[in-house]
């Protein structure tokens, strides 16, 4: 292991506030290099070891926090992208290829969550996050069928891009927004009264969106309303982010990743030297943030935790 420091990285304070969230000679790692597109990060806490996604190279790989060592995981994952780890500790992942979520099961099966909304194939599911309730709720851009590197060419057969949620009981797949033009990264609050929710529009159009939207969750928790603009990206685009235990929002972006507070304002970055897709919080202590960045999964401890 490398505990030097890794050349273009750097944490960079634009708010005070943002020191009480460093430790002071921590740094930036570089845990492993060897991927064409680092996506979806997620932690598995009896595990102690992540898996993540390199989309074109039609694989998941794991990194194991008590050697450091990185294994494919999965090959071929149907070109998976977001994943995330439900309350069970199940592997819940996006399928380009297939077209699907699917979760992973204890004994290793497989069961798909949603392949389909209103009898049509989905696009390509992006990211996924679990709400306590056990509701699966998922962004359904292009992405994925857009082109050949990332999954398979292929018509949009709902011929819209929305976010969905899959009903814990019935397995029913509803439309929860439908006025995004690339839907993409996503996280509940710490308390979900919010779901916060991505639009990478701006990948295709130079009009489009690059910005994070903030719903309200109704007393059920099954629908949303409002969705008004949190904050737009200063640099590139927002993807794949986490929130930390305050309600912060630690967010992918083109150089690095960018710390909002809750009201959404930029308070620091955390400079990467590659693009970054997705983050995650994870290690015992769930004070490791973990950043999946092109070639290479990154991590830098905090002095603040994921969501307990
Ligand atoms: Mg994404």
């Amino acid at each position: 292991m490398f505990y030097g420091q890794i050349e273009g990285t750097r944490f960079e304070p634009l708010e005070p506030e943002f020191n009480n969230l460093l430790i002071g000679h921590a740094r930036v790692e570089r845990l492993w290099t060897g991927a064409r597109w680092s996506e979806g990060p997620t932690w598995f806490p009896a595990g102690r070891y992540l898996v993540w996604s390199d989309i074109p190279n039609n694989r998941m790989l794991r990194w194991d926090e008590t050697d450091g060592s990185v294994s494919v995981f999965r090959n071929p994952s149907n070109y998976s992208n977001g994943n995330t780890t439900d309350h069970h500790g199940r592997l819940v992942s996006c399928e380009h290829g297939a077209r699907r979520v699917t979760r992973t099961e204890h004994d290793g099966s497989i069961t798909v969550i949603a392949d389909r909304y209103q009898g049509k194939r989905l696009n390509s599911p992006n990211d996924v996050v679990v709400k306590s309730d056990g509701s699966i709720w998922f962004t359904d851009p292009t992405y994925g069928i857009m082109i050949d590197y990332e999954g398979g060419r292929a018509e949009s057969e709902i011929g819209a891009c929305y976010v969905y949620r899959v009903d814990p009981d019935t397995a029913e797949v509803m439309a929860v927004a439908t006025d995004f033009m690339k839907p993409n990264g996503l996280a509940f609050s710490p308390d979900e009264k919010y779901l916060y929710v991505a639009d990478t529009g701006r990948s295709h159009d130079p009009d489009g969106p690059a910005h994070i939207r903030r719903f309200s969750l109704s007393g059920d928790g099954k629908t949303l309303s409002g969705g008004e603009v949190l904050a737009d990206s200063t640099a590139g685009l927002f993807d794949g982010f986490r929130l930390d235990e305050d309600g912060r929002i630690w967010t992918s972006a083109a150089d690095g990743v960018h710390c909002l507070e809750p009201g959404g304002n930029l308070i620091g970055k955390i400079a990467i030297p590659e693009l970054v897709a997705n983050v995650c919080f994870g290690g015992a202590r769930k004070n490791r943030l973990f950043i999946a960045g092109t070639t290479s999964l990154y991590s830098a401890y905090l002095a603040v935790i994921g969501p307990v």
